[in-house]
């Protein structure tokens, strides 16, 4: 059983407007944008980053806005629900700020004890505010102060149609299985960050989701540096896992494998972070571009749609 994975690092999602994505986390959600890049992989496209005032890992939700998009079919073998804390008391004021937006399906219950708010995103992404004790600095603005601020990552919720062998794997990763309350059981990896909760939603009867805008593409696992990285690499590969070698994504390392009910999981190093290239003062200000594609500057800043006004 491994001890190096603390909680989650970041979620990546997919979406099909930059424009309306960046209003949504920034203005909506109150988020900080701190990186505006493009995918490495397909620089055609932005590569957008929100979190906390330096993107610290276990807050930072990213997109990859694909122009038009279509929407994903909901069900299993994806992420579902990705959710955020909020502090105690904050989800009446939540639901009512929600409210004043175009936000739809905004309701509330209790998961765990935890009451939630829970609400879709622009593209039909699933999300939850959920009240919960944490000393983790919000971003404010936007009419959202620390006293109601989004602290960070809550937890991922995996919609699988078997839970059994995510069960296991997420054990060997160094979660512990805390409750099950229905069809959910609660995952949490003990001396983790404050993102360390990872929820399975049994849904045998349901079947596979079809990725599109709204999707989360990938949730990534947090790890101190690059040295802890290569152990879960190795011992990922020991067990029969299939994974990448490790990628360089300038704010971070990233290895990836394909779980048993169809999630693609990361494993992303806390290393070196997103003030790497920029002063954090002015985070994501800039269009930033790895080395490997600055050569297209020129035409990326062209072809990207703007993302305010
Ligand atoms: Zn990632």
């Amino acid at each position: 059983m491994l001890s190096q994975i603390k909680g989650l690092h970041h979620v990546t999602s997919l979406a099909s407007s930059a424009r309306e994505n960046n209003a949504f986390f920034t203005n909506v959600l109150g988020l900080r944008r701190v990186k505006k890049t493009v995918n490495f992989d397909a620089p055609d496209v932005y590569h957008l980053y929100y979190g906390d005032e330096a993107g610290s890992p276990g807050t930072v939700m990213t997109y990859f806005p694909f122009p038009h998009a279509a929407r994903g079919k909901r069900g299993t073998g994806e992420v579902g629900t990705t959710s955020f804390v909020i502090p105690k008391g904050t989800a009446k004021s939540w639901a009512e700020r929600l409210g004043t937006f175009d936000i739809a399906n905004i309701t509330q219950d209790t998961r765990f004890g935890e009451t939630r708010v829970l609400f879709d995103g622009p593209d039909g992404d699933r999300f939850a505010l959920v009240e919960k004790d944490d000393d983790r600095a919000p971003w404010t603005g936007n009419g959202i102060g620390a006293d109601m601020g989004i602290r960070g990552f809550h937890s991922a919720d995996m919609r699988l149609r078997d839970g059994g062998a995510s069960s296991e794997l997420l054990t060997f990763m160094g979660y512990d299985k805390l409750e099950t309350e229905g069809n959910v059981t609660r995952f949490v990896v003990p001396g983790g960050n404050a993102a360390n909760v990872i929820d399975i939603e049994t849904l045998p009867e349901v079947g596979h989701a079809g990725q599109g805008a709204g999707s989360v593409h990938h949730i990534a696992f947090a790890v101190e540096n690059r040295a802890r990285q290569l152990e879960v690499r190795e011992a990922l590969i020991d067990t029969g896992w299939q994974v990448t070698p490790v990628i360089d994504r300038d704010y971070f390392w990233a290895i990836y494998f394909r779980t048993p009910g169809g999630v693609l999981f990361e494993v992303a190093t806390n290393e070196p972070g997103f003030d790497r290239d920029e002063d954090t003062a002015h985070l994501g200000e800039a269009l930033k571009l790895p080395s490997q594609h600055e050569h297209l500057r020129a035409r990326l800043e062209k072809l990207l749609e703007p993302i305010e006004g």
